[in-house]
């Protein structure tokens, strides 16, 4: 598809399950706009560097939006109807590329953000992709593993060659992992030709090893987290051994960025996932917890460890914060609680525009989301490119790519929020601003 399909109002996903119950009824207090965010820093970063005011109108848009409505049998036989989307912000620099979402509170605002940073983040670390992201608007924990497998499979089957092996790579986001990327894989490539099936295993990134998927690539997010915040630690001359970090989400990054920090010798005292929150003054061991997790679903009810409330884990004194959740996490009400020097953004988007001047007032360092957790994506095109080449890499190899990319993406930022006089989240932007300014200067617009 390339035409683009403007959508104003979702309706909102009306289960017969929910309709069942009256609660889900009440009207949802209105959802802060994630995409205004992402306006705001572009705009700041844009206005710094001067961007060529024709391109900054190309950038400050999406190229295509696809919103697919479609059913799906239940395990007793009902349909019910959900609604995914896709959205395609840039493809200068590439195919298009970013996660998918299954969640409730996903909607166009949401993906439509998402998907940008997923521009900038591709630009920033110098890999050929564009900037996608995409989702599901439901609850996955309130459907069967087999009900899940078939809205999996339909929605790939509704978004039909709107994403491709060399035109648009879905990857792993919240609640969708390594099994659901299987399913699409299987779902995309049994709709090809024969002769195709073979070559097309790149269509999604974050795959099972077994089923293409690269070695290091569960990690890779988290992984890049603490390679950031390795890098930070260095240039601070701030020892990690012995440090103090308080995660919040315990999905897949924040329990990897949990589980290796722990290995660098720094020690976790608090951590908030959906079901609650806990602290420990000794330390909570993050694979112990992670193990918890998997079983009970979330980190309540960890007995070796103290419930507190939301408000008293975003308060606990520690040295680093990797929020690894949602948005909007860090605010004007929250940013003031924070007893930290440094945020390691694994999550996207977990501080707005107000929280960011707060934290900059206080003088609390931040590692910006499209650079901290650039390390997903990088290995995303690292399996993508061994899929292509039917080759298959070492971990050791994955990790020391990985390692090379990222961290001179940090040091590009660095030194622009040093030349720039400004906040690093600001000059991650004018990195990436920069290189897609060039890439539509050398290419010109099309006629
Ligand atoms: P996940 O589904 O594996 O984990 C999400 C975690 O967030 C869970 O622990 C969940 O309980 C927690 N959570 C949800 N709502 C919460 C709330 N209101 N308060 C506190 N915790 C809450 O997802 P993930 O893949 O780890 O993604 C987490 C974040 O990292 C997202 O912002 C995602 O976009 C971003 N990210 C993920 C990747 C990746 O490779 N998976 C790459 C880059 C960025």
């Amino acid at each position: 598809m390339s035409s683009k399909t403007v959508v104003e109002k979702v309706p909102k996903v009306i289960s017969e399950r929910a309709e069942q119950v009256s609660v889900e009824q009440m009207p949802k207090p209105v959802k802060a706009s994630v995409y205004d965010n992402v306006t705001k820093q572009f705009n700041k970063a844009a206005d710094l560097m001067k961007l060529d005011r024709n391109i900054r109108k190309i950038l400050a848009t999406t190229m295509n939006e696809i919103v697919v409505h479609f059913p799906v049998k239940m395990d007793d036989g009902r349909i019910e109807i959900f609604t995914g989307y896709r959205v395609q912000h840039n493809n200068a620099q590439g195919p298009f590329k970013g996660g998918l979402r299954f969640h409730p509170d996903v909607d166009i605002d949401e993906v439509r953000a998402l998907a940008t940073w997923m521009t900038w983040k591709a630009a920033i670390t110098q890999i050929p992709f564009g900037g996608a992201k995409g989702g599901i608007q439901f609850d996955p924990s309130e459907y069967s593993r087999t009900e899940l497998e078939r809205i999996t499979r339909r929605f790939t089957f509704a978004l039909g060659d709107t994403i491709g092996p060399e035109y648009d790579i879905p990857a792993p986001d919240v609640n969708t992992n390594p099994q659901i990327m299987a399913w699409i894989l299987d779902t995309y490539i049994s709709l090809r030709p024969p002769t195709r099936r073979q070559n097309d295993l790149h269509v999604v990134t974050g795959k099972p090893v077994e089923a293409g998927g690269s070695l290091g690539r569960d990690k890779a997010t988290g992984q890049g987290v603490v390679y950031m915040i390795e890098e930070w630690a260095k240039d601070h001359k701030f020892d990690l051994k012995g440090a103090t970090y308080i995660v919040q989400g315990f999905g897949n990054v924040g329990s990897w960025a949990a589980r290796l920090m722990q290995l660098l010798g720094s020690k976790l005292i608090a951590v908030e996932d959906a079901t609650g929150a806990i602290y420990s003054v000794r330390g909570l061991d993050a694979k112990h917890l992670a193990a918890h997790v998997r079983q009970k679903g979330g980190v309540a009810g960890y007995k070796i460890a103290e419930p507190i409330d939301h408000e008293t884990f975003m308060r606990t004194k520690a040295d680093i914060f990797i929020p690894a959740a949602l948005e909007n996490q860090i605010t004007v009400e929250t940013a003031p609680w924070l007893m930290v020097k440094l945020v390691a953004e694994g999550a996207n988007g977990p501080t707005d525009p107000d929280g960011d001047e707060i934290l900059q007032s206080r003088g609390i360092d931040l590692i910006p989301d499209i650079l901290c957790n650039s390390g997903g994506v990088i290995v995303s095109y690292f399996e993508w490119l061994q899929n292509k080449r039917s080759e298959s890499w070492e971990l050791e190899e994955v990790d020391q790519k990985l390692h090379k990319k990222i961290i001179s993406a940090y040091r590009r930022v660095r030194d622009t929020a040093r030349d720039h006089q400004t906040d690093w989240r600001t000059a991650a932007y004018i990195v990436a601003l920069c290189r897609l300014e060039r890439v539509y200067k050398e290419r010109g617009i099309f006629p």
